[in-house]
């Protein structure tokens, strides 16, 4: 090793790098350092993703003027060449000219990738070393296994940090990541992490496992890596700066659970109440690797979403009797002692907003639907003395919930003639559209109609029983209401609930802003 590249390492060490490294990328070298510049003042780390410029050295004068300018920015140069999974087209002589001459350009770090480090001589590896911190990298795009092995070839080579990136195929790949960064953490500087959806874990807890940093992307269009999360997001939904090792870590586990807005809408009640808690959208796509994670991480409490609410029962070591009797749970508990406990927080989602409104003591109520979110509404209804009728499409399940629960049946041709306060509609007739409706106009006879589809925010179903005089009860009232129930059996605290209602009215515009085309665009 250089003398000077010894020195450099004792700086670089103490200095303690920021948490977030974003990836900077751009296929015009001006754009790619304007962006650049425009993400210091919140941002102190930035990767130059060089292999995106059709002409990387182009952009090297403009990264030497900003690093210049910036004596607090932090910049990796990144020129992966496309064997390794990058864009850049040229040799490997070229690479390394380009990662020499953005070391010279003020780059404190450059990365390399292990297959072309592994091509060069040692001399030429090392002398990229004599004015930058050299990251040697692995990017594994299938699988997240054989990282001790990946590390033994990787170490033979000598540089300042080791990045091991995977790909995770199952939730318990975090797990594999966080332990192999554990258990090598102080002997290297690593950086790790999982790619893939289901890599969230890693890219929130690596951190406290021993990975020196970790990447975020500048928007979800500019991503560098499969699950790469913004590193606005990281910050304040995910408080990454805050991540500790007591910190308690919850989550919403289903298959699937992209479209989630619960990480959104819980991380906001934690961050509100001062809860050393963060929340991920865990796609779990068996409980098996699900549960695994909730002993080994470990995880403090799952929302539970489908298809899991009723197969997580019998998994759980206990559950309250009104759980029990709907059988679908939606919330799980991790004790002190790991027993899993487990609630369904869904009949307190229809409940509390219809107490706000009527009084539940012989409330004639429809429910439409027999399946799980139905079961919770008529139990919860029933325990409070409403009169609950349910119609149901296949007439087994309607019969079998009425029966257990002392409902009553009724059929589709006696609607037009029966009056309710109540028409909850617990089907997914009408989700994701305006076209569809469980019930025609003359069927809506009611005071209010409850929907429990939030998206869109408003169905067709709603929009007929406004027509008709009844008072709408929105789904996204029952959301934030079983998620607040679910915030006090995990914290203790009551719920934030017009945070979290804030929170998700604002998610779901913007969802709804970025689905409907912009005026003039054909
Ligand atoms: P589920 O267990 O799959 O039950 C679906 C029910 O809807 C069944 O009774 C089914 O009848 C009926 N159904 C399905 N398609 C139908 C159709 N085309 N026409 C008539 N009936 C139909 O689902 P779930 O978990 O109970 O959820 C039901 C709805 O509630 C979903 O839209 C879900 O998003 C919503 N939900 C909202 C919240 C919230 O927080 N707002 C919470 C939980 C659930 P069959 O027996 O004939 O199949």
């Amino acid at each position: 090793m250089s003398a000077s590249a010894t020195s450099y390492i004792s700086r670089l060490r103490p200095l303690r790098l920021p948490r977030v490294c974003v990836a900077v990328t751009d296929s015009d070298p001006s754009a790619l350092v304007d962006k650049a510049e425009a993400l210091i003042r919140d941002n102190t780390f930035l990767e130059f993703r060089l292999d995106y410029l059709p002409r990387p050295a182009l952009a090297l004068p403009k990264i030497k003027r900003l690093m210049e300018y910036n004596p607090h920015l932090t910049a990796i140069a990144t020129c992966r060449r496309a064997p390794s999974g990058g864009k850049f087209q040229g040799s490997l002589a070229s690479q390394l000219d380009i990662l020499g001459k953005a070391s010279a350009a003020g780059c404190q770090l450059v990365d390399i990738e292990l297959q072309s480090a592994a091509k060069c001589k040692a001399e030429q590896v090392q002398r990229l070393r004599s004015r930058s911190a050299l990251i040697l990298s692995y990017h594994d795009f299938r699988a997240t296994k054989n990282l001790d092995t990946t590390l033994e070839k990787m170490v033979a080579i000598p540089a300042d940090f080791y990045k091991l990136v995977s790909t995770a195929t199952t939730l318990y790949d975090n797990v594999t990541m966080m332990k192999f960064l554990e258990k090598n953490g102080d002997r290297h500087s690593l950086v790790g992490l999982c790619m893939g959806e289901q890599g969230i874990i890693s890219r929130l807890l690596g951190v406290r496992a021993g990975s020196a940093f970790t990447f975020a992307s500048v928007s979800p269009d500019e991503r560098t890596a499969p699950g790469q999360i913004t590193a606005q997001e990281l910050r304040s939904t995910y408080r990454i700066e805050q991540v500790d090792v007591a910190t308690r870590v919850y989550g919403v586990a289903g298959d699937p659970v992209v479209h989630s807005l619960s990480p959104a809408i819980m991380n906001a009640a934690l961050r509100r109440e001062n809860v050393n808690g963060v929340y991920l959208a865990l796609h779990a796509k068996t409980l098996k690797d699900l549960l695994n994670c909730v002993r080994d991480i470990p995880i403090h409490g799952l929302s539970i979403t489908m298809p899991y609410k009723e197969a997580v029962l019998k998994h759980l070591d206990n559950t309250d009797s009104h759980t029990t009797k709907i059988g679908a749970c939606n919330t799980v508990v991790r004790a002190q002692d790991g027993n899993l406990y487990g609630f369904n927080t869904d009949a307190a989602g229809v409940v509390r907003p219809l107490e706000q409104r009527i009084t539940l003591e012989k409330a004639r109520i429809l429910v439409l639907g027999a399946g799980g979110a139905a079961r919770a509404a008529v139990f919860g209804l029933k325990e409070r003395g409403a009169e609950v009728y349910i119609l149901n499409r296949t007439a087994g399940p309607g019969q079998k919930l009425a029966h257990q629960a002392r409902a009553r049946i009724t059929k589709r041709p006696d609607l037009k003639k029966l009056t309710f306060d109540v028409i909850i509609n617990a089907t997914p007739v009408g989700m994701g559209n305006t076209r569809d409706s469980p019930l025609n106009e003359n069927e809506i006879n009611t005071r209010y109609l409850f929907d429990m589809i939030y998206d869109p925010a408003e169905t067709r179903l709603m929009k007929m029983a406004k027509e008709r005089g009844a008072e709408v009860i929105p789904g996204i009232e029952m959301f934030v209401h079983q998620a607040a129930r679910q915030f006090e059996i995990w914290t203790g605290k009551p719920a934030p609930w017009d945070d979290m209602m804030r929170v998700v009215i604002l998610a779901l515009q913007e969802r709804t802003a970025r689905h409907t085309p912009k005026a003039g665009k054909k």
